[in-house]
């Protein structure tokens, strides 16, 4: 059906590869291309049939079309950093071909989370004839397909959003995150905000938390409020939300020890002069840190991401609750990876089944919730991310 150019050899990159290769009726030909060419080799060395590996520096613009116009892919789905997103869509533009991606363009030098410079990219796509799937991992990604399902499934009007992120899993470490630390650590450390009365309101960084009680055994966890991007986008396209959260969990551990690396400067994204050159304490911090790809083999516990949702059916007050549950083992077993590279993998392998095969399509750039959530719903389980729904009454955070 299609030629799918991956770029990103990481934790997310392995698993895409894995889940693309498993699907050859819909992935005809896949190319895995990154920074160092050696991680792509060793993930293709891993896969049942045979896939094309190349270096690219999807920094540069003219690498990305040089790239493309060898390889001639249907799809170009960007899974290096978010740093690249707009290099990559202007080669997409400059080639012709359709783009997908599963977190927001950040600039290097300020931890802002904004979908509008890719928004900005909209005529300009649509004057091409292309398209532009933005965020299609877990949160981005499955959690604004969960609440399109919601909209057009069970409420009339949906009046609050919580999407609730838990990893009750356990690698053993003292200190790890479990996607790049760099973007992990900006993210958690930004300014917390939230979407109430069609405002933003801001709150310190991890400052409101709650106890919530997950299902299926996992059970109490303390959960943080922070800022998510697929928040900014479903205020724009769900109307009439009245208020929007996202909450995330961490452990005690966890935040002692980014209260330390805060407090004695190693989170800092500006340049510092050590030793005649500058360097940026954070990208030092990554360096030394664990590779969350390497985590896989030690990870053990479950992940439970999902939507808490409150709104009107038939006149009445209803609530909802649709989360999916992973087991960072079975991951492992099935492709090497821990589960937060592989929720994150399967939904950007399945947004680019549904462009391929053109369950999804629009001319432009285009978020998660403004398409049919069905058949991505249908995909989930059959990809290896089943979700179960509940209408737990009064089940509040
Ligand atoms: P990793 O750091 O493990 O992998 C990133 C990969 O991108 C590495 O192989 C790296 O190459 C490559 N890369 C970096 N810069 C360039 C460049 N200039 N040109 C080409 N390749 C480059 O990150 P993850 O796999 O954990 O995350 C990948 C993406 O997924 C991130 O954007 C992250 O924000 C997103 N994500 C989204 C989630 C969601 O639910 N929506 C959840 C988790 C992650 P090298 O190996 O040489 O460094």
């Amino acid at each position: 059906m299609g030629r799918v150019l991956i770029i990103g050899a990481g934790g997310v990159g392995k698993v895409v590869a894995h889940k693309c290769a498993q699907r050859p009726e819909v992935f005809e030909d896949i190319c895995l291309a990154s920074r160092t060419v050696a991680k792509c080799d060793a993930i293709a060395a891993e896969l049942d049939r045979p896939i094309r590996t190349e270096r690219v520096d999807a920094d540069r613009t003219e690498e990305v079309v040089a790239l493309i116009k060898s390889y001639r892919p249907d799809l170009v789905l960007h899974v290096a950093l978010p740093y690249q997103d707009l290099t990559i869509m202007d080669a997409c533009l400059e080639t012709g071909v359709d783009y997908l991606d599963t977190a927001n363009y950040e600039p290097r030098d300020e931890a802002k989370f904004s979908y509008t410079w890719q928004w900005d990219y909209h005529e300009r796509f649509k004057a091409a004839g292309i398209m532009a799937l933005l965020g299609s991992g877990f949160d981005p990604g499955v959690t604004n397909v969960f609440c399109a399902h919601a909209a057009k499934e069970h409420f009339d009007q949906i009046e609050t959003i919580d999407i609730i992120d838990c990893n009750a899993g356990d690698h053993g470490l003292p200190f790890a995150t479990n996607f790049n630390p760099e973007i992990n650590i900006r993210e958690v450390t930004a300014m917390g905000r939230h979407y109430e009365g069609g405002q933003w309101c801001e709150t310190e960084p991890l400052s409101v938390h709650k106890t919530f009680d997950f299902p299926d055994g996992i059970g109490p966890r303390e959960i943080y409020l922070m800022f998510h991007e697929e928040m900014e986008s479903m205020a724009r396209h769900l109307p009439g939300v009245k208020r929007m959260r996202f909450w995330m969990t961490f452990s005690q551990q966890y935040l002692t020890h980014l209260h330390v690396l805060e407090n004695v400067g190693m989170t800092r994204i500006d340049p510092v002069m050590y030793e005649g050159r500058e360097v940026i304490p954070l990208q030092f911090l990554k360096a030394v840190l664990p590779d969350p790809g390497s985590l896989g083999e030690r990870t053990t516990g479950r992940t439970c991401i999902g939507c808490l949702i409150h709104g009107i059916k038939d006149g009445q007050p209803k609530t909802y609750y649709v989360y999916n549950i992973c087991n960072h083992q079975d991951c492992y077993k099935e492709v090497g990876s821990q589960g937060v590279s592989y929720t994150t993998g399967v939904p950007a392998a399945i947004g680019a089944m549904l462009m391929l095969r053109g369950d999804w399509r629009g001319e432009g750039v285009y978020n998660m919730e403004q398409f049919d959530p069905a058949p991505f719903m249908a995909l989930l389980p059959e990809m290896g991310l089943p979700w179960v729904e509940t209408f737990p009454d009064g089940l509040t955070v």
